[in-house]
């Protein structure tokens, strides 16, 4: 496996597969790797020849010093893992070859960028949108692979490479969970034993939402699934909302036809957690 730092080297090396006839799978990460990460290195390296990951843990997308500064950094670990799963090629860049500028660059997609985690990390996805639109152009590769935990990013993310006729496509992968249904996080690193074992408490919540939809309107499962998130003392809720798929819009009913995802984010002590579930 190669470890390439500058984006020179990682775009000659692309091209050069690339002219060999090659196709390449992307697979954009933070670092900190598990399970989920490795989920979707195992996808590309089934639809792909060449699978290719990046490690950066992007700044313009922290809204919050702190968080950034705590993100865990476990790069020895990370390529060990990567090597294991059958990558061939990391791209670690700093951040003076990500950014040799300050990027200015403002996106707008249509409010998809700020609603729901937009709300609460303002500028987030305009960071996200940066970074990604970098990566891909120093790794032209055919397939980027997303996970469906962060929809949000995923839808924001399709929109980025039809505005920007980027040609790659985006593959949406499955949300990777712990036993206990805990989705897997590179910020569960930092969660307590204590709040560790309550988190199991916003999965059950997702699946109560999908058996209460079987019977109830958004606006009834919201009041029921709110008032047990504040019955909760270790988890503070942000927000749960339930939104259609595509424009990510709230509702007050459910049609026919719309694909609904209803998505949370807790604070569970100073670490912020996220996760989503399909109703229907
Ligand atoms: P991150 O390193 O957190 O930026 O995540 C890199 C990629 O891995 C993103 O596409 C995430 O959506 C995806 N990812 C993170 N956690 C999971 C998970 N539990 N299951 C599936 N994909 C995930």
């Amino acid at each position: 496996m190669e470890i390439l730092k500058t984006i020179n080297d990682a775009q000659e090396y692309v091209l050069n597969q690339r002219r060999n006839g090659l196709k390449i799978g992307f697979v954009p990460t933070m670092g900190a790797l598990h399970q989920g990460h490795i989920s979707l290195v195992e996808k590309s390296t089934t639809q792909n020849d060449i699978t290719i990951v990046s490690i950066f843990v992007n700044p313009t997308q922290f809204n919050n010093a702190a968080d950034l500064e705590k993100y865990p950094r476990t790069i020895d670990a990370d390529c060990k893992m990567l090597e294991a799963a059958g990558c061939n090629m990391v791209f670690t860049p700093d951040e003076k070859e990500m950014y040799p500028q300050k990027d200015e660059r403002v996106f707008s997609f249509n409010g998809l960028e700020s609603c729901l985690e937009g709300e609460f990390r303002p500028g987030h996805f305009n960071g996200v949108a940066q970074i990604v639109s970098k990566l891909f152009f120093a790794i032209p590769a055919h397939n980027a692979y997303f996970g469906q935990k962060d929809f949000q990013q995923l839808a924001v993310i399709k929109q980025l490479v039809l505005q920007l006729d980027i040609p790659v496509n985006i593959i949406p992968c499955p949300t990777i969970r712990e036993s206990d249904g805990l989705a897997m996080s590179s910020r569960n690193l930092r969660l307590t034993p204590e709040h560790r074992s309550n988190s199991t408490f916003i999965y059950k919540m997702l699946q109560k939402t999908v058996e209460l939809a079987k019977a109830n309107n958004p606006t009834l499962i919201k009041e029921i699934i709110i008032s047990e998130f504040n019955k909760n003392k270790l988890l503070k809720l942000e927000y749960f909302d339930i939104v259609d798929n595509t424009y990510l819009q709230q509702t007050d009913f459910f049609q026919k036809d719309t694909i609904y995802i209803a998505c949370v984010a807790v604070w569970a002590g100073d670490v912020r957690l996220i996760d989503n579930i399909q109703i229907n």
